[in-house]
């Protein structure tokens, strides 16, 4: 099974987390530079990248997730925020993070967020194909694979999520909240509107395969819901 590499450049805190994360029976690989990061990302696959934004010389972790995305949209991608506004939780959403942790972390904090995680990244594949459809989307449960109009879409797991949820509620709206839920198996410490940056980019890939964009409506105060 794929481990999770942790990129921090804090020794201390990138000791105090990875000693957590072994203690679960993790299989960790850590670093603590930019150039490290970009190494072990080309050596293997990962099943979860927990990826500090400041790291010293060379690409921060938002570039560093950035430049993973363009070769990899399924591998789960946390990254470690160091402050708690809502530019750089966007930001680092913005660059195709599934989720983020904003610091001083809390030990029982990243242990809940890789558990959930890694929960969503080994989900077994191989039971029997469960292709949902709605308009001119369709998802593929098992396979975790979708399209727009036909063509494949290239989806982060919280993509996928978003999309799987609104497909399998039938045209009901979903809340930010319900929908946090439901993709993560657990609503704990998250920001509902980091659900608003995930809408944003599945608009943007199903519009670019010609799909219907329009699909995914907003419905002010509440959430979204997906037309047929
Ligand atoms: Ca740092």
């Amino acid at each position: 099974v794929p481990g999770i590499l942790l990129v921090e450049d804090d020794d201390d805190l990138r000791e105090v987390m990875a000693d957590a994360l072994l203690a679960d029976g993790h299989d960790v690989h850590a670093v603590g530079t930019a150039a490290a990061a970009l190494d072990a990302l080309a050596g293997g696959a990962f099943s979860l990248v927990l990826l500090d934004v400041g790291l010293g010389p060379g690409p921060d972790g938002v570039e560093i997730c950035r430049r993973l995305r363009v070769t990899d949209a399924g591998v789960y991608v946390t990254m470690l925020t160091a402050r708690d506004t809502e530019a750089d939780i966007v930001m680092a959403l913005e660059a195709g993070a599934d989720d983020y942790v904003t610091k001083p972390v809390g030990i029982a904090e990243l242990r809940s967020r890789v558990r959930a995680a890694l929960r969503r990244a080994d989900r077994p594949t191989d039971t029997d194909r469960d292709v949902l459809a709605r308009g001119l989307l369709a998802v593929d449960a098992s396979a975790r694979s979708a399209t727009a109009a036909d063509q494949p879409l290239s989806l982060t797991m919280s993509e996928f999520g978003v999309l799987e949820a609104l497909v399998r509620a039938d045209g009901r709206v979903l809340s930010r909240e319900k929908l946090i839920a439901t993709i993560f198996e657990d609503d704990a410490y998250r920001d509902p509107r980091a659900i608003d940056v995930h809408v944003h980019h599945l608009r943007d890939k199903i519009g670019k395969a010609g799909g219907d964009a329009g699909q995914i409506v907003t419905v002010r105060g509440v959430g979204y819901r997906l037309d047929a």
